[in-house]
């Protein structure tokens, strides 16, 4: 049986003919190119490097290069990733105890973030433009959407807080919560989407 790889995620399809559609990243069946393996010791298939990481030019290129090839996106969302629950189980509980101890906690969490995003937004962005040639399909919109709807909803966050410390124990205390759950919501979705491109599974 024929072995074809998907060009822009390297899913591998096994048959005698390419897919209609990757069903990892969505892209048509003719991306798929036939798979050519280079046999390791025990005889299985190894995918090969992506052309772009091949002879760079500059040193932005290096760079970017380096951070595609040490999976330095798929590492980085981890720490907004595993921060945000906390953070939200703060508010939350400061919302239910009207403690201001709990926002403070909350907030701190949030800065952490905030400082983490920037990275994880722009590891994101060269993951998708090196490694998946900007492919622009239905998992990379929700993504892309998904992304911006965390960044935003943090800076929202930071903002009020700072704005009005005391929100947590105003009236429009239920829309914060709500900004943050949005905020958890996107984040997992982006998180789900990545991993399902990572793992393809
Ligand atoms: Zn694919």
């Amino acid at each position: 049986m024929k072995k074809w790889q998907c060009s822009v995620c390297r899913y591998i399809h096994r048959g005698d003919t390419p897919p209609d559609k990757c069903p990892i990243c969505g892209v048509s069946g003719d991306r798929f190119v036939l798979f050519k393996a280079e046999s390791n010791a025990d005889g299985d298939a190894q995918p090969s490097e992506p052309a772009s990481f091949a002879a760079p030019a500059s040193v932005y290129e290096k760079v970017t290069g380096l951070m595609v090839k040490h999976h330095t996106h798929p590492v980085s969302v981890h720490i907004p990733n595993g921060i945000l629950p906390v953070t939200v189980v703060l508010f939350l509980l400061a919302w239910a105890f009207d403690s201001e101890l709990f926002v403070k906690a909350g907030f701190i969490n949030l800065i952490f973030v905030i400082l983490a995003l920037p990275f994880v937004l722009f590891s994101g962005i060269i993951e998708w433009k090196n490694k998946y040639g900007q492919a622009l399909t239905t998992i990379f919109k929700i993504k892309l959407v998904a992304a911006s709807l965390t960044a935003a909803t943090c800076l929202i966050s930071v903002g009020w807080y700072l704005i009005n410390p005391q929100v947590l124990s105003s009236s429009k205390a239920w829309i914060f919560i709500l900004v943050n759950i949005v905020m958890i919501a996107s984040a997992g979705i982006a998180g789900h989407i990545g991993g399902k491109l990572v793992f393809k599974d």
